[in-house]
């Protein structure tokens, strides 16, 4: 199983699917490179493409334009069992008849391999899902969570280029689901594959991969680093998409400073409309005096406080002061806050100006 010593890379160019003339396409016009080796997650929400753009990595379904290269070979038209791509869906879609092992040395027998060959290879891949001595068994006889092994360990038993995972953890409790994921991400650091990951879950995307694609309407609309989309991300969708923010919709007065109602904000990173600050960001402060030089403040009332352990999540209700409007937010605070933070409490919420980042619409 070891011999797919690197992952393929994957190139594609202007990727379009249209299901139907009158509809908008399915994938609009998607140009994407993933590295070899590389573990990229496409994130977006449900009806934006990212199941339809799997289908046509793998072959199950034909691009209506665009080319997709393995390697800098096009595959756009290579029927699917050519392209040897290991896939994991959310539904397991193990042969309930059939044993564990025999499961597993599907794709084995599918490709010819010698038995002797094969029993090896199913052993070691039963090891690597942490199924060892559980051959024997019948699907229904498995947790969902070891069902989904084998499962992982029957797309990688034949030794593929690329695994494709499309929602994997989403029929799994949320215990189970963050053992599998760390599950998988010793499998892609094990194997060295590409890994092509599908899900919806913003924070299952952010702990696996190197890079994340976020969809929205067929489209690739930002793609990059976990940590750069969380802390820079360029339009408000992809802030709201990823993590939590504190959106404030005012807008630039000059190239330092941007107004939101009657508060007059220094200006950080960023050339969009819309202000963002991500709740571990902002502090609060019962007192002006509390408040560091250079802040940018803006007037809050707390509505609400809950302890989480590790820290205090507080509803804030931002007020647009003289003018009326205000805007909901929140502030996630280290364990020890002042007791007075309590709901009710008129509080200043403060952040620095390099913590923000202003975004497009
Ligand atoms: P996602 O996986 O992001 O939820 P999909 O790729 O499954 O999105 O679907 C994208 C769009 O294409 C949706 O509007 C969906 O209804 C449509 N679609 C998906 N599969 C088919 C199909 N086989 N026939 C017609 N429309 C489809
Ligand atoms: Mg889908």
């Amino acid at each position: 199983m070891s011999s797919a010593k690197t992952g393929g890379r994957l190139d594609l160019t202007g990727l379009v699917k249209r299901y139907g003339t009158s509809e908008p396409p399915a994938v609009d016009d998607i140009d994407l490179t993933i590295e070899p080796g590389e573990f990229i997650t496409l994130l977006g929400p449900s009806g934006s493409g990212k199941t339809t753009t799997l289908n046509m990595i793998v072959g199950f379904t034909e691009p209506t334009a665009g080319r997709i290269e393995l390697n800098g070979a096009d595959i756009t038209r290579m029927p699917p069992h050519r392209r040897n791509f290991g896939m994991v869906f959310q539904n397991y879609a193990l042969f309930p008849h059939l044993t564990v092992a025999q499961n597993i040395a599907f794709p084995l027998r599918e490709r010819k391999v010698p038995a002797a060959d094969s029993a090896k290879l199913v052993g070691d891949a039963l090891e690597l899902v942490d199924l060892g001595g559980m051959g024997n068994r019948r699907p229904h006889e498995l947790s969902g969570g070891q069902q989904q092994r084998v499962a992982l360990a029957r797309a990688v038993v034949f030794s593929p280029s690329v695994l494709l995972l499309d929602e994997p953890l989403s029929a799994l409790d949320r215990k189970l689901r963050q053992s599998l994921q760390r599950e998988i991400k010793r499998l892609h650091q094990e194997l060295g594959l590409t890994f092509v990951f599908v899900t919806h879950d913003q924070d299952e995307a952010m702990t696996l991969s190197d890079r994340v694609a976020i969809f929205n309407r067929g489209k690739i609309v930002a793609i990059d680093t976990p940590t750069a989309l969380y802390h820079r991300p360029t339009t408000e969708f992809v802030a709201r998409f990823l993590g939590e923010s504190n959106v404030f919709a005012g807008r630039r007065l000059g190239p330092d400073v941007y107004a939101w109602h009657d508060r007059k904000w220094t200006v950080g990173d960023g050339d969009g409309e819309t202000l963002i600050v991500r709740p571990e960001k902002i502090a609060v402060a019962l007192d002006e005096r509390d408040v560091p030089s250079g802040s940018n403040t803006a007037p809050a009332e707390v509505t609400d406080v809950s302890f989480y352990g590790t820290y205090h999540r507080v509803e804030l209700a931002f007020e647009g002061a003289s003018d009326g409007g205000g805007v909901g937010g929140c502030a996630v605070l280290p364990v020890g806050a002042p007791a007075a933070l309590a709901p009710g409490a008129r509080v200043i919420a403060h952040w620095r100006p390099e913590d923000q980042v202003l975004v497009a619409e």
